[in-house]
């Protein structure tokens, strides 16, 4: 099994330290590759039996005034296309505008979309919890995941998880 997965989410949430964890130095290797960077490739990375091909989603976390209606567009496209949406935010931080900006763009698109919660080595489970509940009763997620980025909890899950939606 084969697929794209696009990551979403406000800076510093913590995807390029999940991009880099899962793909390591392979994502160095994919970008002299003049033809994968056109192609928005950010790494792949390839199991015992799938392969996953991150893309990038340029615009995706510029606000709604400043983004042209052709890259809105253009974003909205790229998400349609992929196979899983990984929209991740930050434990430590509550719900945002910009997740709110994210969540309209999701609005009506079929691709599903897993909530990854990051930064779990940073909080108790009860305000995790109380995180976990501000997102949910705003969009109807296909899986919601807990991880640390940064020392790998439940990552493996995660990937695992993506695997049956490929
Ligand atoms: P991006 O802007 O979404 O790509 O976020 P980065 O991957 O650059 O991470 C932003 C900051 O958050 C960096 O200082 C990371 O080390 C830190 N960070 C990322 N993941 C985790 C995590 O799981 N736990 C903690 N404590 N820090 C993290
Ligand atoms: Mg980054």
């Amino acid at each position: 099994k084969s697929g794209f997965i696009s990551i979403i989410g406000r800076p510093n949430v913590g995807k390029s330290t999940f991009l880099n964890r899962v793909i390591g130095q392979k994502i160095a290797i994919m970008s002299d590759k003049p033809q994968t960077t056109r192609n928005k490739v950010q790494g792949v990375l390839t199991l015992e039996k799938s392969q996953m091909i991150f893309i990038d989603t340029p615009g995706i976390h510029i606000p709604k005034h400043k983004l042209g209606d052709f890259m809105l567009k253009v974003a909205k496209n790229t998400l349609r296309e992929v196979d899983v949406i990984i929209f991740m935010v930050n434990a430590t931080e509550p719900r945002g505008k910009i997740d709110e900006l994210i969540m309209d763009m999701l609005e009506n698109n079929e691709t599903p979309v897993f909530l990854v919660i990051n930064k779990i080595d940073q909080v108790h489970p009860d305000e995790l919890i109380n995180i976990i509940n501000s997102y949910k009763n705003k969009y109807d997620f296909a899986e919601i995941i807990p991880i640390s980025a940064l020392q790998g909890n439940n990552v493996d899950r995660l990937l695992e998880t993506i695997q049956k939606y490929l």
